[in-house]
């Protein structure tokens, strides 16, 4: 917008964010200077792109806040506590973030944002959401966190009706003044604690997602942070609070009944009785879960206004994104499931709770995290853990505490080609009816590029077993 034109804007982080950031604030007629802290091959390319559009880059200093900046726009990763910022806040300069200025540029215009945050299962339920507003026929997509980024999705040609917004804690600390239609958080546990500083300021971004609501602030009745949350935040007035829950809903809650996913939320002054949003069977996969995220998803889309039967049309026509509790194969009675994207021990509690018996493999980096509550709640699940990766010693020792009667194979390793044997030694371990899921409550990056590489590894070696066999 005008008030852009001419002024000094340091955008910092080059990147997925930081370079679209960057043409956007020259095209709007500011005066850019993009700094980065690394000036690896990646980002000298980087620079040399906004160098020919006559923008100013500072390679290998991302510490020293330029001379004049009026404005920082950060990629959302950069921590808080940087001397960029603290020079900034001296200087009284305001600092956006990438979601923020999109916000600012052209977010309340663009489409009402329906957002998500919450520790885990925010990509699945985002895409949810979208396929539901899908299914009720209105235009829509799913954007943000998911790798599409906010400011091309209210900047770009295409008009939607609707959008549906994933958010990570990072995004939000960053994006003081959005204000959604209506929001939701899933779900609080110890993540990225590192960055924030401490769970306090971690709960405090998060619930950020919740300020200056509209119509409906989602919670989870099973996970009283978020509803602490919903409690704190400043919201318009009319908006409610919506709770969603595993069991029989509340008022003013979707829950499920008989297998049944219900809506009392919105009915409850016309209707007495719930009404049926979708069957379990409907969610894919029908883990516990999922199904939550599925009733945050319907919560959000009830708040804008879709019809019940689109909802079960939306939740029918979704498929999971890969490595997120894949089926790879049955080998010998035995299903191996690919659960690569649970890095964290919350996530990998969730996907071990959505099977019986368990050959689990597990390890990689832990992230400061520890295992011990992990361990004791999915101990009686387990027939044996096979563990690999950089920390996977802490495993074994809160296996040992914990669960000593669950046999641990310590492969000992954390070459590429582990994952193979860990297939392999699962194999052994199990019984028909059993399940080997790879579901390794820590990052990929002692082994892996990424959690994506992990998960066809993990597929790889279940399919060379199914060929084995015939
Ligand atoms: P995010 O985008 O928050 O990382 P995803 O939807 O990609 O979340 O799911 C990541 C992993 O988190 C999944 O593979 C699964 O193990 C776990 N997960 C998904 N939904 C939930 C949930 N509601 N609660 C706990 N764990 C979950």
């Amino acid at each position: 917008s005008s008030e852009l034109k001419g002024k000094h804007v340091t955008v910092a982080g080059l990147g997925v964010s930081g370079v679209p950031a960057a043409k956007v604030l020259h095209g709007l007629g500011a005066i850019v200077t993009a700094v980065n802290d690394g000036a690896d091959e990646r980002a000298r390319a980087q620079a040399a792109e906004l160098e020919a559009l006559g923008i100013t880059v500072r390679l290998g200093d991302g510490d020293t806040l330029p001379e004049g900046t009026e404005l920082i726009v950060t990629a959302p990763g950069w921590k808080p506590d940087k001397p960029l910022f603290a020079a900034a806040e001296r200087a009284g300069v305001p600092v956006w973030g990438d979601v923020e200025l999109a916000w600012r540029l052209r977010g309340p215009d663009a489409a009402p944002w329906l957002a998500v945050t919450g520790t885990n299962g925010k990509t699945t339920t985002v895409q949810m959401l979208a396929s539901i507003l899908k299914a009720a026929g209105l235009r829509t997509a799913a954007v943000g966190n998911i790798g599409v980024s906010l400011l091309d999705a209210v900047l770009g040609e295409e008009q939607y009706d609707v959008l549906a917004v994933e958010l990570s804690s990072y995004q939000l600390h960053w994006a003081p003044s959005l204000r959604a239609h209506s929001a939701a958080v899933l779900n609080l546990a110890p993540d990225h604690l590192d960055w924030h500083g401490s769970m306090e300021a971690y709960a405090a971004d998060k619930g950020r997602i919740y300020e200056g609501n509209r119509v409906a602030c989602v919670y989870n009745a099973a996970d009283k942070a978020t509803e602490d949350l919903v409690r704190e935040a400043d919201v318009e007035e009319g908006c409610r609070a919506v709770g969603f829950t595993l069991g029989t809903p509340a008022p003013s809650q979707l829950g499920v009944v008989e297998g049944i996913l219900v809506d009392r939320a919105f009915v409850e002054n016309r209707q007495k009785n719930a009404q049926e949003l979708a069957e379990v069977a409907d969610v894919n996969p029908p883990a516990p879960h999922n199904i939550a995220n599925a009733l945050a998803a319907a919560a959000l889309a009830r708040a804008y206004g879709v019809p019940a039967k689109a909802v079960r049309d939306g939740l029918r026509a979704f498929t999971p994104d890969a490595h997120r509790i894949a089926h790879v194969a049955d080998v010998d009675g035995v299903a191996y499931v690919d659960d690569s994207k649970a890095t964290n021990t919350h996530a990998a509690e969730a996907s071990l709770a959505a099977y019986e018996s368990i050959v689990w493999i597990a390890g990689g980096l832990a992230k400061g995290a520890t295992f011990d509550e992990l361990v004791t709640k999915s101990a009686p699940r387990l027939r044996a853990a096979v563990l690999i990766g950089a920390d996977r010693a802490l495993i074994r020792e809160a296996l040992a505490r914990h669960a000593p009667e669950v046999p641990v194979v310590d492969l000992d390793r954390t070459d590429t080609g582990a994952m193979r044997a860990a297939v392999q030694e699962a194999r052994r371990l199990a019984q028909a009816g059993d399940t080997v899921l790879l579901a390794p409550a820590c990052a990929s990056m002692d082994m892996f590029a990424n959690y994506n590489k992990r998960g066809d590894a993990f597929a790889d070696a279940v399919r060379e077993l199914g060929s084995v066999d015939g």
